[in-house]
């Protein structure tokens, strides 16, 4: 009798479980079936949209009920707390599945190579996103005790680490922070937030809507100085060329020709000005400094060798996200991506990887929103559906699901599963419901998993 089509997907963020959906909307899940297993390293799955989007965009949170109807499937099988290659390696998924999807992300910070970045105060935007997000891997507390803070970079990430250092903590509050966050932002001291772009208001990253979302607090005060709104016959062409970008420049211009407000924290937003030094004493940041740019007719910039120091006693680098590379996959250094020719995993030799496939930011870059990883998932699978129909696959020798809990059971793996996910939201629900809030994450991995009832 035909067996089903046998798919582990290591990752469970969005694009992991876009992937699982593709698969079960496609041809094979007809008769006999797909059958998919997604394996995920947290105890909970949904990846950044969990420990990456901001808590006060509850309406970005909320793709997860979109995903969660998915991974509903009676076809499809959640193990969290599982990690590649640590609890199950590349040739084990082979012994199981036909074929495996690498869709794992990416979670550390890209550096930045300026002198000072390793000083006490020197902060990736990474941590700071995964400690407010109540990631489990990272410290409880966070030191705010610096009055002015920097954050360099002008994209989304930028603006999530700017916005939450200058709302109060009351202002969070009704978001789902854990206590060890509240209290955090509670003494955090910051009145002033400096945010700074090597460039020009036109190049700015950030999204139309975040960037007027800064200015709906009534504790931060957003401001532009007029001198930073500059364009070259480059930076109107991408005006002209893209509606975001000119829906951002009016923003930003709008704000630099109004007056300075009262709100108690100031956000101001830079341009023109490249940091090349966070200047330090006792190995901690006294300030940072930064070398005024001008533009050079192209959009691009140089610098005019006129410096400045700012008094910040914190910097954030908020340049990109980095993903982990993979063991046992091939690996591209400068982009920080599995090689891959749509979707399918490319050796060096530049032959396709059997049976082994990418898809999201571990495939693209970190670059991009939740809903770009769904067009990549398709096209991932629609490979994977491709070698499939042309005998291209390999065979597993277990394809049986109940081999792979057996595996783990006889490696003591503590997994999650998705009734386990069930039991983890009820009980976050319930945490939430007693200071009526719609949840209150839990942090800690034993916690997590114990509520999940691993
Ligand atoms: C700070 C921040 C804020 C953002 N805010 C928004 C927003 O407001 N709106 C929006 O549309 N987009 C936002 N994005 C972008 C969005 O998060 C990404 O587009 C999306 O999450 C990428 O999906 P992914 O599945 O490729 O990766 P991820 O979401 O990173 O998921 C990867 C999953 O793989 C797991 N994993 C990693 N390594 C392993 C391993 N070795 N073994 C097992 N599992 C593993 C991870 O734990 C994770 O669950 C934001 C991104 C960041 C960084």
């Amino acid at each position: 009798m035909p067996r089903p089509l046998r798919v582990a997907v290591v990752g469970a963020g969005p694009a992991g479980i876009y992937a699982a959906d593709a698969l079960l909307k496609s041809a094979v899940a007809e008769d006999p079936g797909v059958s998919i297993d997604l394996f995920e390293r947290m105890p909970a799955p949904f990846g950044l949209i969990r420990y990456g989007v901001a808590p006060d965009h509850p309406r970005i949170k909320g793709i997860i009920t979109a995903l969660h109807q998915v991974l509903d499937k009676p076809q499809i099988r959640l193990f969290g707390n599982v990690d590649y290659p640590g609890d199950i390696s590349l040739d084990d998924l082979r012994s199981f599945y036909d074929a495996v999807i690498f869709s794992t992300g990416a979670t550390a910070d890209r550096a930045l190579d300026i002198p000072g970045i390793d000083l006490d105060g020197s902060y990736g935007a990474a941590d700071f996103v995964s400690w407010y997000d109540g990631h489990p891997d990272v410290p409880r507390t966070w030191p705010l005790e610096a009055e002015k803070v920097a954050v360099l970079g002008v994209g989304n990430v930028a603006l999530d680490v700017a916005r939450i250092l200058a709302k109060t903590a009351d202002e969070l509050l009704p978001t789902e922070i854990p206590p060890n966050v509240y209290d955090g932002l509670k003494a955090n001291k910051a009145l002033e937030v400096h945010v700074f772009g090597r460039r020009g208001p036109a190049q700015a990253k950030f999204s139309p809507m975040e960037l007027r979302e800064l200015d709906h607090s009534p504790n931060i005060e957003v401001i532009v100085d007029p001198e930073d709104i500059d364009y070259d016959d480059g930076s109107i062409a991408t005006r002209r060329g893209n509606k975001q970008a000119d829906m951002v420049a009016k923003t930003l211009e709008n704000w630099a020709i109004r007056d300075v407000g009262t709100r108690p924290h100031k956000l101001f937003l830079h341009f023109f000005e490249s940091p090349t030094e966070i200047l330090g004493e006792n190995g901690e940041v006294t300030g940072l400094r930064t070398e005024r740019t001008a533009l050079d007719g192209t959009g691009n910039v140089k610098g005019t060798g006129e410096f400045k120091d700012w008094d910040v006693k914190g910097v954030y680098r908020a340049v990109g996200y980095l993903s982990d590379e993979l063991p046992k996959l091939p690996w591209d250094l400068a982009s920080g991506t599995v090689p891959d020719k749509a979707g399918r995993v490319i050796e060096e030799s530049g032959e396709h990887l059997q049976s082994t496939y990418v898809t999201g930011w571990i495939r693209r870059g970190p670059v991009g929103l939740i809903g770009h990883t769904k067009g990549d998932a398709n096209e991932t699978v629609a490979s994977l559906l491709d070698d499939r129909e042309n005998g291209r696959l390999s065979t597993p020798s277990a394809p049986d699901p109940e081999a792979v809990d057996a595996f783990l059971d006889e490696r003591n793996v503590r997994y999650t599963t998705w009734d386990g996910w069930y039991r983890l939201d009820a009980a976050e629900k319930a945490l939430g419901e007693l200071e009526g809030r719609e949840r209150v994450k839990i942090v800690e991995r034993e916690d997590m998993l114990r509520a999940s009832g691993a």
